[in-house]
């Protein structure tokens, strides 16, 4: 049977008192851009999390988690569902083992293990989002990754809550599991952490958060990095790793990846406006909104970029931002 849109109305709004309608994606992306979400709504609790989801089912409205929305560029015409901000920020120590709810920020998530003397994120402090957002993306940052110190996660797939051993995460630059297999939302994860000297682990991210500072200045509209580095030994034919390898310095190679920044330079990426978006003039993966832009001139933007790198370099540059629609 056929549910109308004013049944979901009132069904949602009757069960979730904080429930917002027509919701700006400018408010709760970093890159500021975007339409509106149809419903939008914050959780703070597991069960809030499971009553969303499973209202969604029975109303058969599409649904779509989301974190800080660091990593985001929403459609202009917005999201014709339920957009669920994930802030479930339990916090759970013993000894070296933590549980940390999903919807933790990274950042204060960084500095409270720093404090508390717990090693192996703090070269990721600066990094925006939530641990959500950061297992679902791999994140990284100077040679640490989020995987790093994982033993588990802890997920909700629509029917029942479980653990997924890190293997079972399949984590790789920049991808995981949770990137092919949309409907696994994350709700926690178990880290084991290293000891080490709190004194220490602080000034290494207080440290990383002034270097970041210089290539990302501090309110910059931007969903960080737009495209994928190269990871070589993942390019599947010959004939191509070849061609782009006989087009770069080797010194550009750097373990194994190649910094995608450096084949969008040049190809002249610097600088380049498409309406309110622009390429950074110092740095050629970074995308950023001027302030009355469209998710249409990213899009657009982000086109002619991976052509102009495809002609140059016959590779086909992949996005690390999610485009939601
Ligand atoms: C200035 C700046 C610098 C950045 N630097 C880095 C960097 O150095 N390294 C790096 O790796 N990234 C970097 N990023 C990208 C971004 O911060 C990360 O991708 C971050 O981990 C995204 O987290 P989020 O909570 O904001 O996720 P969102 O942007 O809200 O969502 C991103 C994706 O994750 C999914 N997701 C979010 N939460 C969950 C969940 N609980 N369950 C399932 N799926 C979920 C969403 O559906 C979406 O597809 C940077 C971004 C900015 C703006």
């Amino acid at each position: 049977m056929m549910i109308t849109n004013s049944e979901i109305n009132k069904s949602l709004k009757k069960n979730f008192k904080g429930l917002k309608v027509n919701y700006s994606f400018k408010k709760i992306t970093t890159m500021k851009i975007g339409g509106l979400a149809r419903y939008f709504l914050v959780v703070k609790k597991e069960t809030e999390l499971v009553e969303a989801i499973f209202l969604a089912q029975q109303l058969k409205l599409k649904w779509y988690i989301i974190g800080d929305g660091s990593n985001l560029i929403p459609d202009d015409l917005g999201f014709d569902g339920l957009i669920i901000k994930n802030q479930i920020t339990d916090f759970i120590v013993q000894d070296n083992k933590i549980f940390i709810g999903a919807g933790n920020n990274l950042l204060n998530t960084i500095l409270n293990l720093d404090k508390l003397g717990l090693a192996g994120l703090e070269k990721m402090a600066g990094i925006p989002g939530t641990i959500g957002g950061a297992i679902y993306g791999s994140a990284g940052a100077y040679g640490q990754e989020i995987k790093d110190c994982l033993s588990r996660v802890r997920i909700f797939d629509g029917k029942v809550f479980k653990w997924l051993s890190k293997k079972n995460c399949r984590f790789q630059y920049r991808n995981s599991l949770f990137k092919s297999q949309k409907n696994l939302i994350i709700v926690g994860v178990e880290f084991i952490c290293p000891k080490k000297e709190a004194k220490e682990l602080l000034k290494i991210s207080q440290d990383i958060i002034k270097l970041r500072e210089k290539k990302y200045q501090p309110g910059l509209l931007c969903p960080g990095s737009f495209f994928k580095n190269i990871v070589i030994k993942d390019i599947g034919l010959e004939k191509i790793r070849k061609k782009l390898l006989s087009k770069i310095d080797s010194n550009k190679v750097i373990f194994g990846k190649i910094p995608v920044g450096h084949l969008l330079e040049t190809v002249g990426a610097r600088g380049l406006k498409q309406g309110g978006v622009i390429v950074a003039s110092h740095h050629g993966n970074l995308l950023y909104h001027e302030g009355k832009g469209r998710a249409k001139d990213v899009v657009i933007l982000a086109n002619l970029l991976k052509n102009r790198v495809k002609k140059h370099f016959g590779i086909i540059i992949e996005e690390e931002v999610q485009y939601v629609k």
